[in-house]
């Protein structure tokens, strides 16, 4: 999913790092490995009231002369903004105004993109009014006081700004589904491939950048792209030759990276081993939907176990994983293999899910008054005053709470399993992020209208 940006423009110190800070929170920067978005440059997702996205800071630069770094700015604004939904120009209240924040103005009103003008370092109330009425003159329309060390002003700069940010399911989406085979060497990720595919191969598509580690190949199903993320397989058909234990735990780890949905392919003879145990580790710390493919099943005395058994061994042996469903196929009679591609789209579309703060909020609800949270010693009882969702693949919960360490990991595996009850989710790992929050403080983070548990 591609969220929208936001772009944080202006010259150095004026104090744009502190402002995206402040709205990013302890997000941490995230790298986007998708085409569009530019590499070297880091994103951090933040949100207002409903609307999520992602800032861009445009600093880092400090020159001496004021002159000298204006075409560098330019260049970078440039990038950034062409991404951009909208950009925040950031000027400072305190220096007041500058011949280098005319020139970036001057340039802005050209941008074909909403432009807010966020006056910085205006603690004083009174004072902060007349600081920024300065900056009327930059033909920019009104300009916000606000401090970001602070956090004062903020929350009405951000209700303007949101209404030029699209709602996320307004936004372009990826339909294609992709979709990474892995597992280690001869549990059948080439056959299966093969099943999928048929004897002559579709479509294959070399990306590039990627040749060296995986070749994809795209089939279509009922309306819907996959894309299958092939770690080993192809290569090996065209004899070149790996040692028959050669297994790049790299290759698979890049390939869980890259894709929506992990099929870990497990040997029904061997069972679960260590390394499976790794990558399935691996899905879950990235995110990643996942389903559990036995492989070879054909190939099993019936007798000895059932598809019951089975799949409550395998379950338990990757106990990080007890949602993902777990099917059991022929990659060489063909049997079941369909019912893959079933199972990855419904997986596919728990990753993407969007759930609404009010439902989030019913859940919570009902949750603490079957189950109330736990008590300190000193008596002080956990407080969650309310739940929103803050973004997808996987569905990641922000809950603010009053103390986050009164939350103990039983708790904390409640709501969860509360949340899946109630909510599904089926194939995709979901996270809840716990943000101690004072009252006061929530000025800034908090969906205004959210409703408090
Ligand atoms: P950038 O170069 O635009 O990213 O600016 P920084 O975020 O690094 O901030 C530059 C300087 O301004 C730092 O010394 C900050 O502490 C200071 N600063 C940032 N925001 C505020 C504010 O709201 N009020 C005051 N008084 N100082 C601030
Ligand atoms: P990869 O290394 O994971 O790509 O594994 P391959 O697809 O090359 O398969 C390894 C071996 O397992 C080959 O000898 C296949 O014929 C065999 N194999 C793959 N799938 C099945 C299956 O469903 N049943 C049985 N009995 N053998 C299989």
């Amino acid at each position: 999913m591609k969220l929208p940006i936001v772009a944080i423009i202006g010259r150095p110190n004026v104090g744009k790092s502190t402002f995206a800070n402040r709205l990013a929170g302890d997000q941490t920067a995230i790298v986007y490995d998708e085409p569009g978005i530019t590499r070297d440059r880091t994103y951090r997702p933040a949100f207002w009231c409903d609307r999520e996205f992602l800032i861009v800071d445009t600093g880092g630069l400090v020159f001496n002369d004021d002159t000298e770094f204006l075409p560098l700015i330019r260049q970078q604004a440039l990038t950034a903004l062409s991404e951009a939904c909208a950009a925040i120009f950031v000027v400072d209240g305190q220096s007041g105004l500058t011949i280098a924040d005319q020139e970036i103005a001057e340039w802005l009103r050209q941008q074909p993109k909403p432009v807010l003008l966020a006056v910085n370092k205006c603690e004083s109330p009174d004072q902060g009014i007349i600081q920024a009425a300065e900056f009327w003159e930059l033909g920019l329309g009104e300009p916000y006081p606000i401090s970001a060390i602070h956090g004062s002003g903020t929350g009405d700069l951000l209700d303007q700004l949101i209404n030029h940010i699209p709602h996320v399911t307004e936004v372009e989406e990826d339909t294609e589904i992709k979709v990474a085979i892995i597992g280690r060497p001869n549990v059948g990720k080439s056959s299966l491939l093969n099943a999928f595919v048929g004897e002559e191969r579709a479509i294959v598509s070399p990306i590039s950048g990627t040749t060296r580690d995986a070749i994809d190949t795209v089939v279509y199903r009922d309306g819907q792209n996959y894309r299958l993320i092939d770690t080993a397989g192809i290569r090996k058909k065209k004899h070149i030759e790996y040692g028959a234990e050669f297994f790049s735990i790299n290759r698979a780890f890049k390939a869980i990276r890259r894709c929506d949905v992990a099929l870990l392919v497990i040997d029904a003879l061997d069972g679960v081993t260590d390394q499976d145990q790794k990558l399935a580790g691996r899905i879950v710390e990235e995110g990643r939907a996942c389903i559990i493919v036995v492989n070879k099943w054909d190939a099993v005395e019936k007798d000895s176990y059932t598809i019951y058994d089975y799949e409550k061994d395998v379950q338990s042996r990757l106990n990080f994983t007890e949602w993902a469903d777990v099917v059991f196929v022929s990659a060489e009679t063909g049997q079941r293999v369909e019912k893959i591609l079933e199972l990855v789209s419904t997986a596919a579309a728990s990753h993407k899910r969007r759930v609404s703060t009010s439902v989030i909020n019913e859940v919570l609800e009902d949750a603490v008054s079957w189950h109330s949270p736990p008590t300190s010693r000193s008596g002080r009882q956990g407080r969650i005053y309310y739940g929103t969702q803050v973004s997808t693949q996987p569905p990641t919960i922000a809950l603010f709470v009053n103390d986050a360490k009164r939350f103990n990991d039983n708790y904390r595996r409640y709501i969860e399993r509360q949340f899946r009850e109630q909510l599904g989710f089926k194939g995709t790992p979901i996270k809840l992020l716990w943000r101690s929050k004072k009252v006061r403080e929530m000025e800034l983070s908090s969906p205004n209208r959210a409703t408090r548990v």
